[in-house]
């Protein structure tokens, strides 16, 4: 008998996992089908990861475990040869985390997959590959079989994930143009461990500036390090012999360190022009591949997952239509060009003659006149987002007091809903029986931060007292004229208010913009 799923997931590289998580967490059945095996997916590819994805580990309850594996990064630094830093990009932090943070893939990677292994809500099919599908109105039925042979098994789900990587064929088989931004490149991937704690590159990730063989390099924790060269395609093969990848590094860096491991990856920048066909959704570098310069292809991708797990929840409970699913693109692309754009720029900059020219002068330029702001954060310009200036990023998360007294982060002290707070007052009180209504049938929570510390009173109302510790959250809804504000599940503003007029028109909007049935819309008529 076919077995049914409210999720499939094809493909459990990080992304695949993470979303299993989330959605399992959410209390939805997810099978993931992955073609190899566990172990066989631990490689060490991505080095960084920025703030936005430590909330969602946070989130996961796995900030704790993953922590120590993790190395703080201020930003990106473009250096010479001599380490002299010729341009420095800073990003700044919403949290109580760094802006960036290296780390080494495969211990975090192990750690989420354990996590995933034990969830009652998720079924593995790993050494497993996903050969079709097929789907109508109501369902996808995928048909996998052990790699390798032609044994299949027929699973079915509401929805299908497709975060199978770069190579994906998925584009091909549904037939979707993609959009190619002519960019190729060879990267020689090389990891090392220090014997003792050192810093390559502290607190930011370097790239060496060459025109024509740039080299970043960045620390990924106390002890490993991270070396990326740009190669020439024609000697991949020579490229990865011990020897060669011993004296690249020894041109670079005089300590001593044992390489890990050394592998050329191949990289392209592309964009599908469809990210869902129906119940099939296409995630990370199966819709999306950036340059390599800034490092941000896995945290566009589970940002893509963050995206979509609370719309495919609405969806199940039947809360929203399918239609919601169109946002998904629509909000997450237009992220995804600024990277893309912004890596090409670099390697523009890297080719065009300004950094000689920073070079020759670069002891008697200021200081700040070679230090810029970055500004990679989520910033969605359309979808499911209010109005105000903030409207579209992602929310602070400084340190609160919850009603028990236990010091929290803002982000820890949320559930994965939509959340209404009120800025010393009963977020409750403010919203009329329609509002109210609304909001319980998409799941909301509601928070009344204090900026004194109050004894806590249940009042029957589900309202969450949360004390602002560090008065960071007070002084966020003061400068944004914030008397209420209205966050979702994936912790993106969706509004501030000034007053309980405009929260209920704020609350009307969302509902209109979550196309919800007729059955709630009609109370906002
Ligand atoms: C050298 C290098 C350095 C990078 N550094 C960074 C960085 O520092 N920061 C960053 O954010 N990004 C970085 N990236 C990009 C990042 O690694 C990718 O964006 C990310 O790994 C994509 O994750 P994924 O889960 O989508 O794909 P993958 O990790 O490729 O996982 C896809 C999985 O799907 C499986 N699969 C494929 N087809 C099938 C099928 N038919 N059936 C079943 N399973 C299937 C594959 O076996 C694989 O396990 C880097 C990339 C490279 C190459």
């Amino acid at each position: 008998m076919k077995k049914e799923y409210d999720i499939l997931i094809v493909g459990y590289g990080m992304l695949g996992n993470l979303a299993a998580l989330l959605l399992a967490d959410m209390g939805m059945s997810v099978v993931v089908v992955e073609k190899k095996q566990a172990t066989d997916i631990l490689v060490a590819k991505s080095a960084r990861i920025d703030e936005e994805i430590l909330l969602v580990l946070e989130q996961l309850g796995l900030i704790d475990v993953v922590k120590d594996l993790l190395y703080p990064l201020e930003g990106t630094q473009i250096v010479d040869k001599k380490e002299r830093v010729l341009l420095e990009f800073n990003q700044t932090s919403r949290s109580q985390f760094a802006p960036l943070v290296g780390f080494y893939q495969p211990d975090i990677q192990k750690i989420i997959q354990e996590k995933a292994a034990a969830h009652k809500n998720i079924n593995l099919f790993l050494g497993y590959e996903v050969e079709t599908f097929e789907q109508d109105e109501a369902k996808v039925d995928v048909y996998i079989s052990p790699t390798g042979t032609q044994n299949f098994i027929a699973l079915e789900a509401n929805f299908m994930l497709v975060c199978n990587g770069q190579y994906s064929r998925i584009a091909d088989f549904l037939k979707i143009e993609i959009k190619d931004y002519k960019y190729h490149s060879s990267v020689l991937c090389v990891d090392t461990v220090g014997k003792k704690a050192t810093q390559v590159s502290p607190n930011y990730a370097q790239t060496i500036y060459d025109a024509e063989f740039p080299v970043v390099k960045m620390a990924k924790g106390k002890l490993h390090q991270r070396w990326e060269f740009q190669m020439d395609k024609e000697n991949i093969e020579a490229d990865q012999t011990p020897e060669k990848v011993r004296r690249l590094l020894a041109a670079l860096n005089p300590l001593d360190l044992t390489v890990e491991s050394a592998f050329v990856y191949n990289f392209d920048s592309k964009i599908l022009e469809k990210w869902q066909e129906k119940r099939v959704l296409i995630l990370g570098d199966a819709a999306h591949i950036m340059p390599p310069y800034l490092g941000m292809g896995l945290s566009a991708g589970i940002k893509d997952v963050y995206n979509l797990a609370w719309k495919l929840r609405l969806i199940q409970k039947e809360t929203a239509s399918l239609d919601l699913l169109e946002t998904y693109q629509q909000e997450r692309q237009p992220d995804v060009e600024r990277l893309i754009k912004l890596n090409l720029w670099i390697k523009r900059l890297f080719q065009s003659s300004k950094f000689n020219w920073i070079k020759r002068f670069v002891p008697i330029i200021p200081k700040w006149f070679l230090k810029k702001k970055l500004d990679l954060a989520t910033n969605l310009k359309s979808g499911i987002v209010g109005h105000s200036k903030l409207s579209g990023r992602v929310v602070c998360s400084p340190k609160v007091a919850n009603h028990k007294g236990d010091t929290v982060s803002f982000n820890q002290a949320l559930e994965f809903n939509f959340v209404v707070l009120g800025l010393d007052k009963n977020p409750v009180d403010a919203l009329n029986a329609a509002s109210l209504e609304y909001l319980a049938t998409v799941g909301t929570q509601f928070v009344q931060l204090t900026p004194q510390k109050k004894k806590f009173v249940q009042d029957g109302r589900y309202t969450q007292n949360l004390y602002d510790k560090e008065g960071k959250l007070q002084a966020w809804m003061k400068e944004n004229k914030g008397q209420f504000l209205l966050i979702r599940p994936d912790r993106i503003v969706y509004d501030f208010c000034a007053d309980k007029t405009s929260l209920n028109a704020s609350v009307k909007t969302l509902g209109q913009q979550l196309k919800v049935s007729c059955l709630f819309s009609e109370s906002f008529e």
